[in-house]
């Protein structure tokens, strides 16, 4: 998205009425009391962007305390925005204080972050529920949607009519699970809404009578080719977690032999090389396990 953003809008560098080149004048920069911004906005005049920015441009001068500093006062001022900021721009500070070698201090600004995204999750769900209760009352009947990227379980669920309580006999009782957010099911792109029964048509298209179709036999009906892409998509994502885990990992305990940033890392191992096989045999010999098969296990 910020891409789009930054190809739109010129930024506006460095407005006058903020010093952003002393710790004294980041640290005494106010939270701003934002307008609402109209349908998809632009916080590319924003303060807690431009702080952003800046933090580039003193990482690139060689000034990790500003830096720092421009990203902690973005953090500080994100969740009062009039735009919602990603958790990646939010973790930009903890990939840099890692880079300044301070690991405790990202270690405990990581947890912040993740305590204030699951904070504004629930917040999102009560308020959704709210929605929802106030459209259609105690509406007993939730739809799931039509989907393929989903695991072999949830592609069981998929496009039908399910009720909550089990109290309505037309249609299946809602498996317990898909209420909850487990960590086995984090990539499955399946997600329930509240439908009316003989009233809301159903978004996806079904074959017969619609009861029946809703009690079709639990049986995942993806195709090969879709059940691959699935699993090739979660592998490199979860590939691509334990890369960063092993390289954060060489990163604060052994700098020397790390290599410069983590997309060279990703590099070197896409190539297989001689020097890829090197790291791992003396990353090895320092950790004084095998990181990989450890982690397979
Ligand atoms: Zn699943």
């Amino acid at each position: 998205m910020m891409n789009l953003f930054k190809k739109l809008f010129k930024f506006k560098s460095g407005s006058p009425q903020y010093d952003m080149n002393s710790l004294d004048g980041i640290n005494q920069i106010q939270i701003p009391k934002y307008e609402q911004l109209q349908g998809m906005g632009d916080p590319s005049g924003n303060i807690e962007y431009i702080l952003q920015k800046k933090a580039t441009e003193h990482k690139r001068n060689g000034r990790m305390d500003l830096a720092i500093a421009c990203l902690r006062k973005s953090n500080e001022i994100f969740p009062h925005s009039n735009f919602s900021w990603p958790k990646k721009d939010y973790l930009r500070l903890v990939e840099y204080l890692k880079l300044d070698r301070q690991f405790d201090a990202a270690r405990i600004e990581e947890q912040k972050i993740n305590k204030l995204f699951e904070s504004m999750e629930s917040d999102r769900k009560k308020e959704a529920q709210r929605i929802n209760k106030e459209i259609y009352g105690d509406c007993d009947i939730v739809s799931t949607n039509e989907t393929y990227f989903v695991c072999s379980e949830c592609a069981k669920y998929i496009k039908r009519y399910f009720s909550i309580s089990g109290k309505n006999k037309k249609y299946p009782k809602l498996p317990e699970y898909l209420l909850t957010s487990s960590p086995e099911h984090k990539y499955c792109a399946i997600t329930l809404y509240p439908v009316l029964d003989n009233v809301s048509e159903p978004a996806w298209n079904y074959t017969g009578n619609f009861v029946k179709y809703c009690n079709r036999p639990f049986v995942d009906e993806r195709t090969l080719e879709q059940r691959k892409l699935f699993d090739k998509e979660v592998a490199e994502k979860e590939e691509l977690a334990l890369d960063k885990e092993f390289y954060d990992l060489i990163f604060e305990k052994f700098p020397d032999i790390a290599p410069k940033s983590f997309g060279g890392y990703r590099r070197m191992k896409a190539s297989n090389s001689e020097n890829y096989q090197q790291l791992l045999k003396k990353a090895k010999e320092c950790l004084g396990f095998d990181f990989y098969s450890q982690s397979k296990k």
